[in-house]
């Protein structure tokens, strides 16, 4: 199959090489987002793949138990895995997030952290360790958004799970706007991460019903911008993003710590903004909001600084501020 010919614009062509010695079983077509758990079954729903081969430093465990959302083992699963028909490159840029934190972060230490990933170096990668201790990357169960499902049926023959679904802040999906669904209508039973394949079209493991419901959590006037700004830096639109977090009053540093909160006018009104936006009473609150295990308190000490607040507490204050800064 040529890759122009008929291909969604938003999908990505993974080669397929033509033998004549032999029949070539199909390589899926993969949208862009889908998360590599999803590209990963459906390559082994294909028989593209064995996910139980050892693959990660002579491990048995099944491929799908490893934690890939922030690029990690992007060099091992393109040549190893994928047998270079899909390239570290992509695995990083189109099914990880880490194009939506490397916009919180400066050129400098994007690049990096990007190389360090696409190049397979060796040694702990200390950028991602941070993003975990500050929370969750994914939530615990799986959400998928019911439109995106039909689409990707008849654009790729099956559905899939998608990184900005997974966001623990995530209520609706950032294209079409539904609600995201989580668990079995029928047994309630959610979707979740395990050892073997699953996609977004999958019926429920327990029942075998294909209707899914939302969780109705509560939403705020903050949830949807949010959600258009991590879009956007998902898809690397957003390189803007470290420069306004040092450029606003209540995430530059060294100044705005909680401490010294009040002290000026405009910070206090910042803040009653965020607060409002956001339906909470303190930075803890909104934490919790955004699925975040950062505890403030624990750095009482010093006076906690909001400078140093995780990237999804930065990504919150933005996207809280009037429509010029976090219009698409
Ligand atoms: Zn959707
Ligand atoms: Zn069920």
């Amino acid at each position: 199959m040529p890759p122009s010919k008929g291909k969604p614009h938003d999908s990505l062509s993974y080669g397929i090489r033509e033998t004549r010695a032999r029949p070539v079983k199909m390589i899926p077509l993969i949208p862009k987002y889908a998360t590599m758990h999803s590209v990963l079954s459906a390559w082994a729903r294909c028989g593209q793949v064995n996910i139980k081969t050892p693959q990660h430093r002579g491990n048995r465990a099944s491929l799908l138990a490893f934690d890939y959302t922030l690029g990690a083992h992007a060099r091992k699963l393109s040549e190893s895995v994928f047998k270079g028909a899909i390239c570290a490159d992509d695995i990083v840029d189109f099914h990880s997030h880490v194009p939506m934190y490397a916009s919180f972060l400066t050129a400098l230490q994007a690049f990096g952290w990007r190389d360090r990933l696409t190049g397979g170096a060796p040694g702990r990668d200390t950028i991602a360790m941070g993003i975990r201790r500050m929370g969750v990357v994914e939530a615990e169960t799986l959400r998928k958004c019911p439109t995106c499902v039909r689409e990707d049926q008849v654009r790729f023959g099956c559905g899939h799970w998608r990184l900005f679904h997974q966001w623990p802040a995530a209520r609706r999906c950032a294209i079409h706007g539904d609600e995201l669904v989580t668990h079995c209508a029928r047994c309630k039973t959610p979707a979740v991460r395990g050892n073997e394949p699953s996609l977004a079209d999958d019926p429920c493991l327990n029942c075998g019903c294909d209707e899914w419901a939302a969780e109705h959590r509560d939403s705020t006037t903050g949830h949807w911008p949010l959600m258009q700004l991590m879009y956007r830096a998902l898809k690397g639109q957003a390189p803007e993003l470290s420069a306004l977090v040092r450029a606003h009053p209540l995430l530059r540093a060294p100044s705005s710590t909680w401490g010294d909160f009040g002290a000026g006018k405009a910070d206090r009104s910042h803040l009653q903004h965020l607060f409002t936006a956001w339906h909470v009473e303190s930075p803890a609150h909104l934490g919790s909001v955004l699925g975040m295990n950062w505890n403030w308190s624990a750095d009482s000490s010093s006076a906690p600084s909001i400078a140093t607040s995780p990237f999804m507490f930065q990504a919150a204050v933005l996207a809280a501020e009037p429509a010029r800064q976090c219009a698409s």
